[in-house]
């Protein structure tokens, strides 16, 4: 293998490379509009254009594309190449600063969510000079965000970008009022763990709910599950490894930090963590990864599952949103330090988190709403709907001091020193509390909602411009206190906050019925799905908080809730219409198969000797009987997809399709999966869920 150190970026055009081939003042000038948001001349970019190009074409690209986000939640790409043909028949490779730094791909192909009709068909795509470019397959990808010519946000990285600047400039301003002139700039820290099935690629290519859908919509459930626990962190099989040596590779080629590599609790389920960047970077990361994963899988004969609910009672698939925010002088400012109780710093940063995450509840909740993560959320693998913050017992002891006015004891009975403590509670994994949706994690705050196809420009906006609002709070608090009162102002202050959100704080056990119910006792909400949630996003608190920070507009919130309601509703729509054709057409044909050489062996016996067939004729009833069912059930499927597509309301769709489509898809299934327990694998048109899970090597 090549050294780590000789592949690692090796297709990233880095800072490295900057350094390496700019004119100093260039580097410079990019160096700041990276750092400090300064705008890019045009002689500046021409230079830097004519830079990339060359590098890129050493590194044999012949392409280039702006990279973006739509609100479709994946990525896209125009490929444009470097050639430009001449006159006289020969051909030089061009690329100019304009072209680098923007782009027009064709906006009308985009959800917009109305904007297109109010605004013009065209958008345009904004070189985003923080995130590196980098070479795969061939072609430049120049990391891009992407607006209407009136400047509205048509994708997840602008307010994203924006969230990144609210906190910056919040942060800075509280962090001045504390004496911290050193911090001109803060950045959140992102670290997304990744979480993936890998299955048989020719089994996959049979399901056509798995190559339409991305998840299972029959199959029963194999004779072992996932009870043994054998699978997490046991050893990797043989190719499994070899895989993850690839993906490892073919990652840290584009830049990305993969750090580690185990199985996951389901069996074939496994996790990919990175090293943390800014938020931005690892945002923009992750979406490599995934994509790498699926190419990197297809090499190795393997399908690539990123759906948050592959397999029907089998733990799904999420990705936890590890956050913090750390200064440009290198501070993690959610780093409690060895004496926490008197680190008012740091107190204030972690309740003005807390304090985030209570008020702004719904606005998480719905960052993280899609059709497959409602499979997940609450369904006992996973956190559950309602948001609450796990912060630990040592911690919660230190924040109760505070409420109590009381000077913390590290000596106390039930406390232990925080020398102790810090080890404790980076380490030991009882104490993570795995079934809190958002929990303290030593030095960072880990965001378990998210599900394991999501972008994550979406929780990352959310807690960013959460967390700036509550900040702004602080300084208004503190802005016009004397220096002499400031720390028992400040004392007051952390009080004041923790009497108001302490409700959000629970460390007990988050998959409890009892703590669901405590939880609305304590006035917490439960948004059990897309529709329940989404909605919020035009509620006035959030559309408040947004325009105040200027991360969306409320013509781009009303956008943005349309898209997400109708991604949803054309999702559960491509569910219904896969399982209709799926029961109609392979799991007919299945039964009737077998049923058929069931008949035939039944008529053996009785010309043989007379015999009565007696065990076939029980199979032939049984198997009747769920056909009936099962032909039952379809109709009434079929019945309400079709008043669903008679719907022009989308919120009245969502609603239809998440409380009757969802529940005629789960009724079918129960028969259909019953009927699959009957028949022999050898008639079956599909692999089972014994196949797909236990056949990894
Ligand atoms: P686990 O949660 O699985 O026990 P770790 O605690 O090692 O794993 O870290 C999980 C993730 O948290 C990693 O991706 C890591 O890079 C990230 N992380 C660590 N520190 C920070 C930070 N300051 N900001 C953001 N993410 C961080
Ligand atoms: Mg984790």
């Amino acid at each position: 293998m090549d050294k780590v150190s000789e592949i690692y970026g090796s297709l990233v055009f880095d800072d490295r490379v900057m350094k390496d081939r700019l004119p100093k003042n260039v580097y410079k000038a990019v160096h700041d509009t990276r750092t400090k948001g300064t705008h890019l001349q045009l002689d500046v970019a021409n230079v830097v254009a004519a830079a990339m190009k060359e590098w890129a074409i050493e590194k044999g690209a012949t392409h280039y594309t702006h990279w973006f986000q739509p609100m479709t939640g994946l990525t896209a790409e125009k490929h444009d190449s470097f050639l430009s043909p001449q006159a006289d028949g020969s051909v030089l490779m061009e690329f100019s600063g304009k072209e680098l730094v923007k782009g027009e791909p064709d906006a009308s192909s985009f959800p917009s969510g109305g904007l297109r009709a109010t605004f013009e068909a065209r958008g345009y795509t904004a070189w985003d000079p923080s995130s590196p470019a980098f070479i795969k397959d061939g072609t430049l990808y120049i990391p891009t965000a992407f607006c209407s010519y009136h400047g509205e946000a048509l994708d997840k990285k602008t307010p994203l970008l924006r969230s990144m600047d609210a906190v910056s400039k919040s942060a800075v301003r509280v962090l001045k009022l504390l004496g911290r002139d050193d911090v001109t700039h803060v950045d959140t820290t992102v670290g997304c763990e990744q979480e993936y099935f890998l299955i048989d690629k020719e089994m996959y290519k049979k399901r056509k709910d798995l190559l339409l859908c991305g998840r299972t919509l029959l199959g029963a459930s194999a004779p072992k599950g996932q009870e043994m626990e054998d699978h997490y962190f046991g050893v990797l099989k043989p190719k499994v490894a070899e895989f993850m040596h690839e993906l490892d590779t073919e990652l840290w080629k584009l830049g990305v930090p993969a750090k580690t590599k185990h199985n996951e609790v389901a069996p074939a389920q496994h996790e990919m963590a990175p090293i943390f960047e800014t938020a931005n970077i690892a945002v923009d990361h992750n979406q490599l990864t995934m994509e790498v994963m699926k190419k990197v899988a297809d090499k190795f004969g393997y399908a690539c599952l990123l759906h948050e609910k592959p397999f029907a009672g089998v733990n799904g698939s999420g990705k936890h949103d590890n956050w913090s925010i750390s200064t440009n002088t290198g501070e993690n400012l959610l780093d409690p330090g060895k004496t926490p109780a008197e680190n008012k710093q740091f107190l204030i940063f972690l309740l003005s988190v807390i304090a985030a995450v209570d008020d702004y509840q719904e606005l998480l909740r719905l960052s993280v709403a899609t059709a497959g993560n409602d499979h997940r959320l609450g369904a006992n693998e996973a956190p559950p709907a309602v948001i609450s913050v796990f912060i630990g017992d040592e911690l919660a002891a230190v924040l109760k001091s505070i409420e109590d006015g009381e000077a913390y004891n590290s000596e106390g009975a039930k406390q232990v020193s925080w020398a102790h403590v810090l080890p404790h509670i980076t380490m030991d994994t009882t104490d993570r509390n795995r079934t809190s949706p958002f929990a303290f994690t030593g030095n960072k705050f880990e965001f378990r909602m998210p599900g394991s196809a999501l972008s994550m420009a979406q929780p990352n906006l959310a807690l960013n411009v959460a967390v700036a609002e509550e900040l702004d709070k602080v300084y208004e608090e503190l802005s016009s206190v004397p220096s002499d009162k400031l720390d028992s102002a400040i004392d007051e202050l952390l009080r004041k906050m923790l009497k108001e959100h302490k409700r959000i704080i629970f460390n007990g056990n988050g998959y409890t019925d009892e703590w669901i119910e405590e939880a609305e006792k304590r006035g917490l909400k439960n948004l059990k799905s897309v529709p329940d949630a989404v909605p919020f996003l035009v509620s006035e608190k959030v559309v408040d908080l947004m325009t105040k920070h200027k991360i969306l507009t409320k013509e781009e919130l009303e956008s943005r809730c349309e898209i997400f309601l109708e991604n949803y509703n054309k999702k559960l729509h491509i569910e219904a219409l896969t399982m209709t054709e799926m029961t109609k057409k392979d799991v007919t044909s299945s039964i009737i198969a077998y049923s058929n050489a069931v008949a035939e062996e039944a008529g053996r016996k009785l010309a043989v000797d007379g015999g009565a067939g007696k065990y076939e004729k029980k199979i032939l009833k049984a198997l009747d009987e769920k056909e009936e069912a099962i032909s039952e059930k379809l109709s009434k499927l079929e019945e309400d997809t079709r008043k669903a597509e008679g719907m022009s309301d989308v919120l009245e769709a969502a609603k239809f399709y998440h409380e009757t489509i969802l529940s005629d898809m789960e009724d079918l299934r129960k028969d259909v999966d019953e009927a699959e327990k009957l028949v022999p694998e050898e008639y079956l048109a599909y692999p089972t869920y014994g196949q797909m899970l236990f056949s990894l090597r």
